[in-house]
C-alpha cells in the first residue's frame, strides 16, 4: 500500500493546490469540499460492514480471497466499468463469488429481475477482468444469464444495471462510452467471450446515458 510513502511533501503538496484553488472560488459547494477530501492520497476511507456505494444493492460479502484490498481512486484512477455474463444463475455466481477457491469476484452481480448485489466496495480492487492492471482501475458487472440466451437479457436487468453504472460514472467522472465501458471480452489478453454478441449495447448506453442524466452533475465527455 505505502501509506507512508504517501505522506510527507506528495500530500502537503495536494493541499497547497487544493487550498489555492479552493480561495479563488467563493461559492464551492459543500459537496465539492467533501469530495476533494475524499480524493486526498493517503487518507483512507473509513469502512464500515455492510456499507454499499450502490443505493438500493444488497450486500453480499465476496470471499475475502476473490479480491484485495485498496484505497481507489487515491490509490488507484477508476476510469472503466468492465460488464460481464455469468453463464448462470445470480444465486451461482453470489455462490462462487463466495467461495475463497474461486479466485475471482465482481464487485457487482445484476439479476434478471433487476436485482442488485453488491460484493466487494469500489475502493477495492476485483479479480474480475483477468488483468491487474484492468482489475485496479475498473468497477466490474457481473449479469445472470447466458452469452448465448438474449431472451434471458430483461428491460428490467438492462435498466438496473444501467442505472448502477450511471453512478459509477458519475462516482469517478468517468465518460458514458464505449471506450470506458466495456466488455471482458475486450480487455486485451483475455480468453473470455462475455458479454457476447447479444449483449445489446446500442440499447445499454443510451440507457446508461439518460440515467447519468437524471442524476446531474458534471459528466465529462459527453457531447
Ligand atoms: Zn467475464
Amino acid at each position: 500500500m505505502g501509506s507512508e510513502k504517501r505522506g510527507g511533501i506528495g500530500r502537503r503538496a495536494v493541499l497547497l493546490g487544493g487550498g489555492a484553488a479552493l480561495l479563488g472560488t467563493a461559492a464551492l459547494a459543500q459537496d465539492e469540499l467533501r469530495r476533494a477530501w475524499w480524493r486526498l492520497p493517503g487518507t483512507e476511507k473509513e469502512r464500515v460492514e455492510g456499507a454499499l456505494d450502490h443505493k438500493g444493492a444488497v450486500w453480499t460479502a465476496a470471499s475475502g480471497a476473490n479480491w484485495r484490498r485498496a484505497d481507489r481512486p487515491a490509490d488507484f484512477v477508476i476510469d472503466r466499468v468492465v460488464i460481464h455474463v455469468v453463464q448462470g444463475s445470480y444465486a451461482t455466481a453470489l455462490k462462487v463469488f463466495r467461495d475463497p477457491g474461486h479466485g475471482a469476484a465482481t464487485h457487482y452481480v445484476v439479476g434478471r429481475d433487476g436485482r442488485v448485489a453488491q460484493l466487494i466496495r469500489e475502493l477495492d480492487v476485483a479479480f474480475h477482468a483477468g488483468s491487474r492492471d484492468m482489475n485496479e482501475r475498473s468497477v466490474g458487472i457481473e449479469h445472470e444469464g447466458f452469452v448465448d440466451r438474449p431472451e434471458g437479457f430483461t428491460p428490467a436487468m438492462y435498466a438496473a444495471s444501467a442505472a448502477l453504472t450511471a453512478g459509477i460514472c458519475a462516482r469517478y467522472g468517468i465518460p458514458v462510452d464505449r471506450k470506458h465501458i466495456i466488455g471482458h471480452v475486450e480487455v486485451e489478453g483475455t480468453d473470455h467471450t462475455d458479454p457476447g454478441p447479444h449483449w445489446d449495447w446500442d440499447r445499454y448506453i443510451p440507457l446508461v446515458r439518460a440515467a447519468r442524466a437524471k442524476l446531474g452533475g458534471a459528466a465529462p465527455g459527453v457531447s
